[in-house]
């Protein structure tokens, strides 16, 4: 009886120093907005690097031609081809492969992994048509996607500043992302020219944005999290006098490292934060995606499992880093069978934990909701923030200013762009940050904000920026 209690106060301590009540999200709302300015305002000035991405011009659903992506990013690579018709919603067709990154190849040289990159390119091109098409009458040209921090030299180029989300690959670090892959590809022979080198939230911002011209944000939430947004170019202070066509950039916020000291943070984050490769980086990242949250979840269960028998015999699985994916997690979480059944097969399978009595495996469901709701609420925040930045949280705007009138203006219709496995794939993760959202902007504010899912953005986003840089525009 003593020890159940305990674990009880174990799950009620993480509930506790969890919480995220609506007014801790509008704190963190605010931080967001203002470490965006300060980003903006100074190389340096914030964890947000807030970084330039020459994308000055969005997807308007004219381009026309056919074009390749590679997407690069988290636990899954793939190749995408996309028929561009020229009329608005009208990708006439896309091909798409999809693989697991050899998980040897994350640690390895940027040799090895670009070689990877580059011969699936070439099997895939290699596959082509099956003699149902032309052949390319011209170059074929490329956007790549690479979902990591790249400081931009140029709308097809950019550096390695470093890696996240369990990569670790030192010599790419400080070089030149395109060359690198333009090198890989001459490697394997093949005439394709990289003619975009973007971030995958700008991607999904250029898909979102070729559906729907009121697109004005994007945000990833899958293995990692990251989101970008339009700002105008008079706002970024730390580029002085940057000259753009459309008036506006794409900014890559790199919200991941994101930080404030009203994020609701436990020992179990600052546990997961030592043990992880890049510790004091991604600190956003490691309360939010999908590579963390079966992990902290673990987390709680072994310390609950320490201080009570009644999860059975020690189990040493429950001791091992990422023993428990996100994935299975949120299916524990799903299980809506009366005795959780499907709890009892995951404790037992992946965990070798047989025989947890109900009672224990309705406090495992508990844990995973508490670790679950935190993350999508505090997402939830930080696209708030991003509206509050750009004025369209129904606030007037951060500057406010003389000009604000005393009636509240009628918000703009106003769309985010939103990909990722842990938003698309995992129902009441969603429903929660949508929840949130509701919450924090209020019903008549929030029903001007639409969340829309971009699926494949990321991919077929670089298609259509490779083919706005096209050397035959
Ligand atoms: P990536 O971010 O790796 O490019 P995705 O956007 O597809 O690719 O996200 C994959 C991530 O989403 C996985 O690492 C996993 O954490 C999470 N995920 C995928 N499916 C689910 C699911 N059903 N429930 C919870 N999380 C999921």
């Amino acid at each position: 009886r003593r020890k159940w209690k305990k674990m009880v106060k174990v799950l009620e301590e993480l509930e506790e120093s969890c919480g995220t009540p609506v007014g801790r999200l509008k704190q963190v709302v605010d931080a967001m907005a203002v470490e965006m300015h300060a980003g903006l305002a100074s190389e340096g000035g914030s964890k947000l690097k807030m970084l330039l991405t020459y994308v000055d011009k969005l997807p308007n659903g004219r381009e026309k031609g056919t074009y390749y992506a590679l997407h690069l990013g988290g636990t899954n690579f793939r190749v995408l081809r996309v028929h561009l018709g020229g009329q608005r919603s009208a990708i006439l067709g896309q091909d798409i492969e999809r693989q697991p990154i050899p998980q040897h190849l994350m640690t390895s040289t940027s040799e090895d992994l670009l070689d990877f990159v580059a011969s699936s390119l070439k099997d895939f091109i290699e596959k082509e048509g099956n003699g149902l098409e032309q052949p390319s009458p011209r170059r074929r040209e490329l956007g790549f996607t690479f979902s990591f921090p790249v400081k931009q030299t140029s709308a097809s180029s950019g550096i390695l500043i470093k890696w996240t989300k369990g990569f670790s690959i030192e010599d790419m670090i400080g070089r030149d992302v395109s060359e690198c892959l333009q090198q890989a590809i001459a490697r394997k022979g093949q005439d394709v020219r990289v003619a975009a080198l973007i971030n995958d939230t700008v991607g999904t911002l250029a898909l979102g944005h070729y559906n729907d011209e009121d697109t004005v944000a994007a945000v990833v939430i899958g293995t990692g999290t990251n989101a970008c947004y339009l700002e105008r170019a008079d706002a970024i202070i730390k580029c002085q006098g940057l000259l753009t066509t459309s008036g506006g950039m794409v900014v890559n916020m790199e919200w991941g490292n994101f930080w404030s000291s009203h994020l609701p943070r436990t020992s179990y984050d600052i546990d997961l934060d030592v043990a992880s490769p890049n510790p004091n980086d991604q600190g956003f990242e490691k309360m939010i995606s999908g590579l963390y949250l079966g992990d902290i979840v673990r987390r709680v269960l072994l310390r609950m499992s320490q201080e009570s028998d009644d999860f059975g015999p020690a189990s040493s699985k429950l001791a091992v880093p990422f023993a428990l994916r996100t994935p299975l997690m949120a299916a524990m979480h799903e299980d809506d069978s009366p005795d959780l059944s499907e709890v009892a097969r995951i404790l037992g399978e992946v965990l070798e934990l047989p025989d947890v009595p109900v009672k224990v495996r309705k406090l495992v469901v508990k844990v995973c909701d508490v670790i679950t709701r935190r993350a999508a609420r505090l997402a939830a925040a930080g696209i708030v923030g991003i509206l509050k930045k750009i004025g369209r949280d129904g606030s007037g705007g951060i500057a406010g200013g003389k000009f604000r009138s005393d009636r509240p203006s009628r918000m703009r219709r106003t769309v985010v762009a939103i990909e990722g496995g842990l938003y698309t794939s995992y129902t009441l993760f969603r429903e929660y940050l949508n929840e949130a959202m509701k919450e924090i902007l209020g019903e008549e504010i929030s029903s001007n904000v639409i969340l829309r899912v971009m699926e494949d953005g990321s991919g077929i986003g670089a298609a259509l920026l490779a083919a706005a840089n096209s050397a035959s525009e």
